[in-house]
């Protein structure tokens, strides 16, 4: 029997997901978690657009698949998103921590970027 413990978990609503929905609008591809049916329709979780900048199945692996081809900063932003996705069960005083830990980094990562143009 299949508990859900081995899938992904999705990071929208935090409940493992079955797999994920590709679906074509106008030229451009979305992705959603399925999550199986809900009576005749498919549960399903938007994730973002295929071609953003959400690389969805890097986002629960950090992307740290490859030592060589790894793209830091997409792994710094899966780390953050799961970070978010995390507290979002937290209690209003947890997020509020949580939220504020996310701006500090925001800035800091702002003064990586302003330092490089110097
Ligand atoms: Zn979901």
């Amino acid at each position: 029997m299949n508990t859900g413990q081995n899938l992904p978990l999705c990071p929208r609503c935090g409940v493992p997901y079955k797999g994920l929905h590709y679906k074509e609008v106008n030229g451009r591809t979305y992705i959603y978690a399925y999550h199986g049916k809900q009576g005749k329709k498919p549960a399903l979780c938007y994730l973002g657009p295929a071609d953003g900048y959400i690389a969805v199945e890097q986002l629960f692996a950090l992307g740290l698949t490859n030592a060589e081809s790894v793209d830091l900063v997409q792994v710094a932003y899966s780390a953050a998103s799961l970070f978010q996705i995390r507290a979002r069960r937290a209690s209003p005083d947890e997020r509020k921590a949580a939220a504020e830990k996310l701006r500090q980094l925001a800035e800091d990562i702002l003064h990586l970027a302003q330092d490089l143009e110097k």
